[in-house]
This record gives C-alpha cells, structure tokens and sequence, in this order.
C-alpha cells in the first residue's frame, strides 16, 4: 500500500516566479513578505516580486526581522504586524529559516495563537495561504508541511507540522541561489541529503519516493564538488535544487530521523548550521541503521555504482568537522532532549541512550 499527499503548485525552472506570480495573485490578495536581511534582496527574488506585486497594484508589506533558526518570539512579531495590516497571505523568501517562520506567522494569526501553542496542534484549525520562494538549495521547505523554530522559553528546537502549512504555490528559481557562499552551498546540499536519506531509513518509508531519492543522492554525490567550484555555474545549481526540492518532497511523505533529532541541540548550542549539524554525525546514523535497512542502501549504492566505502570517503572529502570534541555535559544534557524529539518516531532501529551518546562521541 502506497500513500502519497502533495498539495503544492510547484513551479521549477528559470524565471518561474516571474512567469507564473502573475496570473496567480489578484489585487484582493494582500501578502506579508517575510524575509531575512540580506538574502531576499541579493538573491533577487524580492525584486522580482515587488515587481509583479506593483504592476498588478497589490498592496503589501515586508517584514524582514527573520534570523537562522527563527525564534519563537519573531513569528509571534510577525504574526501580529500581519494581523495588524490586515494581511490575508504570506509570502516567505529565503532560506528555511524565512519561509519556516512564514509558514508559521500564517498558522498564528488565523489560529491567533499565544505563547507555544504553535506545537499543540488541537489548537491549529486555520491557516492563511502560503506562497514560497527558496534562495538555497538545502531545505525542500517549499515541498513540506513542517515547521522548525527554536522555543525561545526552553531554548530548544521544534519542529511542528499540519496539512496546512504546505504551500498553495512554490516557485523553486535556480537563479535566486547563485549568490550562495561556498559553504552554504555545502551545508545546504547536506541537508537535503539528509533528507533525501531519511526517506530511505523512515519506518515510514514509501517506495512510491524511491525514484526521486536515488536521483536526488546521485545528483548531489556527482554535482556537489563541483558546484563548491563553480558557484555561478547554473546548470550545477540546477541540478542541486532539484535534490533538494525532491527531499522536500520525500520528507513530507516519510518524515525525518534521529539524522535530524540529534542536529538540532548542536546547532542551538554551538550554532552549528543545520546542514552541517545533519552531515557530521551522518556517516555513524548511517552505519547504526545499515543493519535495518541493508537491502535499500545496497540497492542505492548499486545505482550510484559505488561501495558504501567510497561513500564514506566522499563524506569525508566534504570536510564536515566542527573541529572540537563536544563536552560530557553537553552530551549529558541532551540525551533525554534528543530522544523525546518526535522525529524518532521513525527510527527503523531502537535508539536508547547510549547510542547518542555513542554517536555525540564520535563527532570532531
Ligand atoms: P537559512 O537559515 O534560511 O539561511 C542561512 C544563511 O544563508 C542566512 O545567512 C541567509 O541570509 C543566507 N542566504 C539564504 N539565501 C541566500 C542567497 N541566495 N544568497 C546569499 N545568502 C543567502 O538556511 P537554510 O539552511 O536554508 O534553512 C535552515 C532552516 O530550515 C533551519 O532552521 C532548519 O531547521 C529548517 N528546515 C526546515 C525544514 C522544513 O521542512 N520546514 C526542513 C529542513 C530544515 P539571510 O539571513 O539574509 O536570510
Ligand atoms: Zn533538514
């Protein structure tokens, strides 16, 4: 039995949004354009819809305060800024972090939610549409129904997900990620391999997904090194946003692991990236489920023509090291956070604590 919900518009390819926003926004639509600082602009994408925006003489507003790893209380600011404009969609351009935190200003103002309710999904009835438009390649937000912002109470981070928060149109540019540094471009493309292999250890896993993660891995194992050489080139990132909207599009039927749980404190503690937090511990995730799901691995290293071996070795020629042991309290600390993250769920092996532990361990 297979089960597959994708309710998205996707649009991918060269010039998308600037083809497509048009005939799909109308001049009673009043978006709040979320972003961060800097990349909605360098990337190119806020132009491009300011321009579609103002020929059409859509009203709007920016709210641009969104920081990686969005905090709790900057989506409770723009929920209310929205509420307060009377907006009725949002528009999230950037990263992860400004289309999460769009994803979320949506759910609280038509929910008109309070403090951390966002996580307690009885109260989540609503939700205003959602349009995306992805600047890097890593996340496949612009294909899921998930949420992560950091609990500014407890400092932690949490993910939330409802059939709500899938985009009504995503418009996937490759464009907007040429401006990308060399180790967001990695980081990113981590990420979605994360995901991408996520989809393969899920005791969720569907094979109805089967074909976009071979060719999602594939596209990141033999493009990856080059794009980190070629930044500007776009057909590479092309190739890289494809893998990453295929994650997306892979998590949002199978869920994510412990390959994620145990990220999540690294990057709230250290500010390790979230594609980089996924990458130094993946080889070792990758060897605790190897005996569970052997069969599928096997198969995906026969279609990339490589032993898991080489695998390993290109892993290691990423360079993704933090370049420090983490310390006892740390690991201490965050064993029983780790493993009450609901995406453990999906673990197709039992995890106690000793093995994060193990696994904290073995990071450098
Ligand atoms: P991000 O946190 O959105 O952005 C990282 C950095 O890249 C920021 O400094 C950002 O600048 C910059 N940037 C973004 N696009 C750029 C561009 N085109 N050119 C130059 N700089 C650019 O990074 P991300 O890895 O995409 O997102 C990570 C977040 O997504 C995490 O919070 C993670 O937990 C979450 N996530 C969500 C899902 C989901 O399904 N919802 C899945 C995986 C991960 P600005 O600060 O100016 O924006
Ligand atoms: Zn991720």
């Amino acid at each position: 039995m297979f089960k597959y919900y994708m309710p998205t518009n996707i649009f991918f390819g060269k010039d998308c949004l600037k083809n497509n926003l048009v005939s799909n926004i109308d001049v009673n639509d009043k978006p709040l354009i979320v972003t961060g600082k800097r990349s909605a602009i360098i990337s190119g994408a806020q132009s491009d819809i300011l321009e579609i925006l103002k020929s059409k003489k859509i009203k709007y507003e920016i709210f641009n305060k969104v920081t990686e790893n969005p905090k709790l209380k900057t989506v409770h600011e723009g929920a209310k800024y929205f509420l307060k404009n009377n907006c009725n969609m949002v528009i999230g351009i950037g990263g992860g972090s400004p289309i999460d935190s769009a994803k979320a200003i949506s759910i609280i103002a038509a929910n008109k939610l309070e403090n951390r309710e966002i996580y307690n999904s009885q109260k989540i009835k609503n939700g205003y549409p959602i349009i995306a438009i992805p600047t890097t390649s890593g996340t496949g937000t612009e294909a899921t129904q998930y949420s992560v912002i950091t609990d500014t109470n407890n400092d932690k981070k949490a993910g939330f997900g409802t059939p709500l928060m899938f985009p009504k149109f995503s418009f996937v540019d490759p464009k907007y990620t040429l401006s990308l540094s060399k180790k967001i471009t990695r980081d990113t493309a981590v990420d979605a391999l994360s995901h991408l292999l996520e989809g393969l250890y899920s005791n969720k896993r569907s094979e109805i997904v089967y074909p976009m993660i071979f060719s999602g891995v594939k596209i990141i194992f033999e493009n990856l090194k080059n794009t980190m050489n070629n930044l500007e080139d776009f057909k590479l990132r092309e190739k890289l946003m494809l893998a990453s909207l295929w994650g997306g599009i892979v998590i949002a039927q199978t869920g994510s692991t412990m390959q994620h749980a145990i990220g999540y404190p690294l990057t709230t503690k250290y500010g390790i990236s979230h594609g980089l937090a996924n990458g130094i511990v993946m080889k070792t995730v990758m060897e605790k489920y190897y005996p569970a799901v052997k069969k599928d691995l096997n198969e995906l290293f026969d279609f990339l023509n490589i032993k898991k071996s080489d695998f390993y070795d290109w892993l290691i020629s990423l360079d993704l090291i933090i370049g420090k042991k983490l310390d006892t309290e740390f690991i201490e600390n965050n064993i029983e956070n780790v493993l009450n993250i609901h995406n453990m769920e999906n673990n197709p092996v039992k995890i106690n604590a000793n093995d994060i532990r193990n696994i904290y361990n073995t990071i450098n």
